[in-house]
Formats: structure tokens, sequence, C-alpha cells
């Protein structure tokens, strides 16, 4: 917290922002208690969001402004998602038995005495998946129209990650297809949650496009942005179809920071991932809970933020690029409807320009995206009904 406050003392607003997101009403106690013990204490409820708070504290955190009777849902969908995801990562599990947990996570997660002993890629993912029978018994108590949307996604889940446990990423199809899997799936699951909800229109839940590009924005900045750690750990999802264009073997980046083509394959990324913003302005626009639009937009926001800084940055191939607390706070604190979002976006848009050579081999791309992503917006502010009519016609044929 020090630190962070240090890094944001020249911007008062950070700093307001910090304060209140670390001691404010949305604000997650942490406990230094280690999960196992809370396994054994805790009801199975409150085990669940101790674990969450674990695994995920911003998540934690933006959770906790839902309305009330969908954090459950969105809780236990997280944690299920997670116990699978760490399954795919655990690289001790031998080939056999990682396609059987994925492809039949789904069924055993309907078992109110499932649980897995040392299976998960780091402590806490082993503890929770040691005690996920706390996490069945919620799931299983959850109304059906919640329970099924989560096991629906959990299975579709399950199986294209096992389709990719012996498949690599070599396309930008297969790069799309891995991340509709484990993203985009997500954001379809979560429109099916909010019209199970009530909270949002029952038509939400057939966005299956504009909801998996919600979900394909954030993954693909976080494969970018997570180029080193996930080279050290051999799981790298960067489709050979972008990085062979500027070396032949994708370990060079790390060797060569600064070199024009380490950068080139960066900011091809990027450019990459820039395609799906103006389906994302879609998604948030047709949003009407006003809790429902934070919870889906602070996420979309920061992923830009982040986007912006890894353009172009050598520090990816040395290490960690991270937004500043402070700004992730105000983000979290000042984000209320599209105009926010937007002012967010076009500064972030900016940076990426400043940042543009024409020497890049991505530059006219990159410069055509961020100029599709100016009009989506100019389409949202001069004609907003329009295109929420248009959404809406498009949804009831
Ligand atoms: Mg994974």
């Amino acid at each position: 917290m020090v630190r962070d406050l240090f890094n944001s003392a020249s911007r008062p607003k950070e700093l307001a922002a910090l304060w209140q997101v670390k001691f404010g009403k949305a604000a997650v106690k942490a406990t230094d208690n280690p999960l196992e013990e809370l396994a054994l204490s805790l009801s199975d409820r409150d085990f669940c969001y101790a674990a969450l708070n674990k695994v995920s504290r911003s998540f934690a955190v933006v959770i906790q402004q839902l309305p009330e009777e969908l954090r459950d849902p969105v809780c236990i969908f997280y944690l299920i998602l997670r116990g699978l995801d760490s399954v795919e990562d655990d690289a001790d599990v031998p080939v056999e038995q990682k396609l059987e947990l994925l492809r039949s996570f789904d069924s055993l997660c309907t078992q109110d005495d499932f649980h897995l002993h040392n299976v998960g890629d780091s402590h806490d993912y082993r503890v929770l998946l040691n005690h996920f029978h706390k996490v069945s018994r919620v799931l299983n108590h959850l109304e059906p129209g919640y329970k099924n949307t989560i096991l629906d996604i959990c299975r579709e889940m399950g199986e294209g990650m096992a389709c990719f446990t012996e498949r690599k990423v070599n396309s930008i199809r297969d790069y799309d297809l891995y991340c509709y899997y484990v993203a985009g799936l997500v954001g379809i699951g979560l429109s099916g949650l909010f019209s199970a909800s009530g909270h949002e229109l029952p038509q939400l839940r057939d966005q299956k496009k504009i909801s998996n590009s919600m979900g394909l924005f954030l993954q693909k900045t976080n494969i970018t942005r997570d180029y080193l750690e996930d080279l050290h750990s051999s799981r790298l999802f960067w489709p050979s179809e972008i990085w062979s264009q500027y070396t032949d073997e994708i370990g060079q980046f790390a060797l060569r920071p600064e070199h024009p083509d380490s950068l080139a394959a960066l900011n091809h990324m990027v450019t990459d991932a820039l395609r799906h913003v103006p389906d994302c302005f879609t998604y948030m626009k047709t949003l009407r809970n006003s809790d429902v639009f934070r919870f889906c937009a602070i996420p979309q926001i920061m992923a830009m933020g982040t986007l912006s800084l890894v353009y172009d940055n050598p520090d990816v191939f040395r290490g960690v690029v991270k937004l500043r607390k402070g700004l992730t706070a105000r983000i979290m604190v000042e984000t209320r409807n599209m105009e926010d979002i937007f002012l967010y976006f076009k500064q972030f848009l900016k940076d990426i320009a400043r940042k543009a050579r024409p020497a890049d081999p991505s530059y006219a791309v990159t410069m055509q995206r961020l100029k599709d992503i100016e009009l989506a917006m100019e389409g949202l502010v001069l004609f907003p009904h329009k295109n929420e009519h248009a959404t809406l016609v498009h949804t009831l044929l």
C-alpha cells in the first residue's frame, strides 16, 4: 500500500481512489489465515468467498459491486472455472489423467463430495481443489437457471482445453478458438447468468458474438502482457502465425527486448487484440443494470490501459508490466457510464498513437484499428439509441 501511495503521490485523484478502494464500503478484508485452516472452520459458502479472496483479490473486490443475488452464482462460476484452469495448467498431471479430468469436470462438480488431491499449479489452487466439495455443494444449491448455465460452460470449456492440450496455437484462427474456450465462454456464461437474474434482458444470453469479444479482449491482453511468465512455464499462447514473421524461435524476444523484431511482434499482438474493442462497446451499451455495467466495464478499461502500456514496450520481455494501483483504483471508483469508458479509452488510444512508429510493420493496421475504435465511439455518442435499437432488433430476429 505504501509503495502504491508513493507511485501516485503526484496524482491526488489516484490517492483518493486508492484510499476509497482500500478502506471504503467495497473494501474486502484480507485474512492472513491459510486457506486450509479456513476450510475447516468456515461454512461452504464462506469458504468459497475466502478462496476467491485468496486466488483473486481484484475479482473479489469487483464481485462485491454486483447486485446481491448475482454474487453467489458469479463467485461459484469463477471458482469452478479456476479449478478447471488449474487442472489445465498443472504440468505434473499425466496427460491421460488430465484429459479425463478436463472432460468430466462438469459432471464431477455435481457430486457433493468431489475433490482432488495433489492437483493444481499453485499452493492455493491445490487447497481449493482439495476442498472442492465445498464449491460443489454451493453450486448444487443454486437455482437451476444459474447452475445449468455454469455447468454448460464448464463442459464446453473442459472439452476445448482437452483439445488444446494436444494441439498448438499456430494460426490466428487457433488463437481465437483457444481464447474462445478459455475466455469467450466466460463472457457468454456471464451473459447467461445476467439474463437468468432478471437484471438484464433475456436476449442478452443469445448475444454470443459480442459476449465472446468481451472475453477475447481481456484474454488477449493477458496473453500479450504475460509473455515472459508464460515463456518460463513453457505455456506460451502467442500464435506462430504472428511471431514467426519476426523470429525463428519465440524465446529470442526475451534475449533482445529492444530489437525492432521483438517490438514488431509485440505490436502485432496488441494490434490483433484491438480488433475486438468495437464489439465490447456494443456489449456494454446493451447493459441495463448499473452494477452489472460497472462489473463488466472496469476490467475492459483496465485491459485497454494495459495494452497501451504494453505497446512498443521492451519491458514486456524483461518482467511484468502493470497499471499503477492508483490508476486501477481510480478506474474502479470513477466508472459509471459509457462516457467514462470513452474518456479512458480515448486517453489510452492516444498513448498508443503517440508511440506508433511508421517503420513498424503493423503501423498501418494499428492506425486503422485506432480509427475503427474512434468511429465506434462516435457512432455510440451521436446515435446512442440507434445502436441500442439495432442490437435489440438483431436479437429479436
Ligand atoms: Mg490455463
